[in-house]
């Protein structure tokens, strides 16, 4: 199935992980392994860019930057369009190796290439929408108005467990803005990006601007750090942990550069006791077991009401038990591994520090000794005093805590460092207006009647406090990808100065 796969995506054994306008076909750097997290083989390998490489693609990037910028927004929007409809033809497929690199179920998988289309379908209108205010200007006859210009090269780094969609959120809307862009992805799903920009490139051969996405596949995270210090560079959008957005991000302001961040979450659920409990029990099993805990979204921590704790933690331990384990591609797995043998020893280590720190494990708490990075789905009865639930633990661990007062668990809602995701299950309307409201969850996305994870490419995704505070994709995002110019333009024969100032001679 995998040499299959590879075939068809022109990916042969040590590609090359560089793309500056074409493969470099020898990049200098280090070969990079991918695992398969299912069974531990290796999928393939690419080579990664030395300094060298890397200079070789910020210089085809300038050269992309400076004719794409010049083609009309809306032919722009064109080019995005076919790229969209590459992508729908290769849905199944793309899907299916990120389901093999990642260990992502298939329909999540195949969710993730949908997130791209959606991306270009989204651009694609916005192509004919990249437009400024007019203001009422306080002078006569004269007219004030903004205008947004291509900014110039974006550097995008992202995370493993979204090795797609996140890119598309970045790359896609850069493009349609007029910049070109250069991609760092995580060092464990290289063969997702090598086939990513095979598809992406030779649409964009065909339009005649092959040089307008490139790819910088790096030995650690070499080519993030490269980025991060390069004046050249404008705008660099990290998708990551709360500590790479601190080191990154401080070494982007350092030169004065923008930062566009999306770090960790430590999201979480209120089930009130008038909730459509069905309901609200789908919603935290997909949010909380769903990509084996491993979404930014994921929800770690829920707040039941004391009145319906027991009822509705019965019910969960019965629906955990019915999660199917095993490998992503068969149909009828809910949950495949996760993604190193690094990230299953961080869970096992969060479970006893959990224990020691009075927290009980309800169900689940082990690895499943198979042959890739199984684990069981873990619920513990855990208190909010417990240190252990300020931080992500990148895995399916869901803390479960008992409130009595709305105000308590909005309380224990807020009282993490990280701001990204949080929902509330009620049918009363007092309460999830409580929950909207300026006194109620300090998240990024605040949800009723929906889980944390899962969100639309239509609204601002992003997180607030030690999340970063980006906003990327629908809304409004586009405008962190263009420099905003305000004009004054004087149609009168008088020279006035703003405020009634006075400079006469
Ligand atoms: P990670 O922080 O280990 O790596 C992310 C990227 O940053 C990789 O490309 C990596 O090479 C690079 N990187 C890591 N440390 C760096 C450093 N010190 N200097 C320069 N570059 C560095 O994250 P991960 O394990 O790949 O992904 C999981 C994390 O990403 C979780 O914390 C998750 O919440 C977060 N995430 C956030 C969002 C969001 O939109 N907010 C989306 C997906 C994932």
């Amino acid at each position: 199935m995998i040499n299959e796969l590879l075939e068809k995506f022109g990916i042969h054994h040590t590609h090359s992980g560089v793309y500056a306008g074409d493969w470099i076909t020898r990049p200098e750097g280090m070969e990079i392994e991918s695992i398969n997290p299912s069974d531990k083989k290796p999928i393939a390998s690419v080579m990664s860019a030395s300094r060298k490489n890397y200079e070789q693609v910020v210089a085809s990037a300038v050269e992309g930057f400076e004719k794409w910028r010049k083609v009309p927004a809306p032919k722009r929007g064109d080019i995005i369009r076919q790229i969209g409809a590459a992508l729908r033809k290769n849905k199944k497929d793309l899907g299916l190796l990120i389901t093999l690199e990642t260990g992502k179920i298939l329909s999540e998988g195949q969710g993730e290439v949908q997130e791209m289309i959606d991306m270009c379908d989204f651009a694609l209108g916005l192509s004919r929408q990249l437009h400024g205010l007019t203001m009422a200007s306080e002078r006569k006859d004269h007219r004030l108005f903004e205008q947004w210009h291509p900014l110039g090269i974006v550097g995008i780094i992202s995370a493993f467990n979204f090795p797609a969609a996140v890119w598309a959120w970045n790359s896609i809307l850069a493009a349609i803005c007029g910049d070109s862009s250069i991609w760092k992805p995580s060092t464990h799903t290289p063969v997702t990006s090598v086939a990513i920009l095979g598809i992406v490139s030779s649409i964009m051969r065909e339009n005649g601007h092959a040089d307008v996405f490139s790819l910088c596949i790096s030995e650690m995270h070499l080519a993030a750090e490269w980025i991060a210090e390069d004046r050249r560079i404008p705008l660099v959008s990290a998708t990551g942990s709360c500590e790479m957005g601190k080191v990154l991000g401080s070494k982007v302001s350092q030169r004065l550069g923008r930062s566009l961040l999306e770090l960790g979450g430590n999201n979480a659920a209120i089930i009130s006791h008038s909730a459509n409990m069905e309901q609200a029990l789908r919603a935290v099993l997909f949010s909380a077991a769903g990509t084996a805990g491993q979404r930014c979204t994921t929800l770690r921590r829920l707040f039941l009401h004391d009145s319906i704790e027991i009822m509705f933690l019965e019910k969960l331990r019965e629906a955990y038990r019915g999660i199917k384990v095993g490998d992503p591609w068969e149909e009828g797995v809910l949950m495949g591994p996760l993604i190193s043998e690094n990230a299953v020893d961080k869970m096992m280590w969060a479970i006893q520090e959990a224990k020691k720190q009075g927290g009980k494990v309800l169900t689940g708490g082990n690895r499943i000794l198979d042959k890739g990075y199984f684990v069981e789905p873990t619920i513990i009865l855990a208190n909010p005093e417990m240190q252990i639930i300020q931080q992500e633990t990148f895995a399916p661990i869901l803390y479960v805590m008992p409130y009595h007062n709305l105000e308590d668990a909005i309380r224990y809602n807020n009282g993490v460092h990280q701001g990204l995701s949080s929902a509330i299950f009620t049918d009363s309307l007092r309460e999830a207006e409580e929950f909207l409201s300026y006194r109620g969850s300090d998240c990024g996305l605040a949800n009723v009647n929906i889980g944390t994870s899962g969100a639309e490419i239509g609204g601002a995704f992003g997180g607030e406090k030690d999340t970063g505070g980006g906003r990327e994709s629908g809304s409004d995002c586009w405008k962190n990808y263009m420099r905003r110019q305000t004009c004054t333009i004087n149609g009168g024969n008088q020279l006035q100065l703003a405020q009634g100032v006075r400079f006469d001679l």
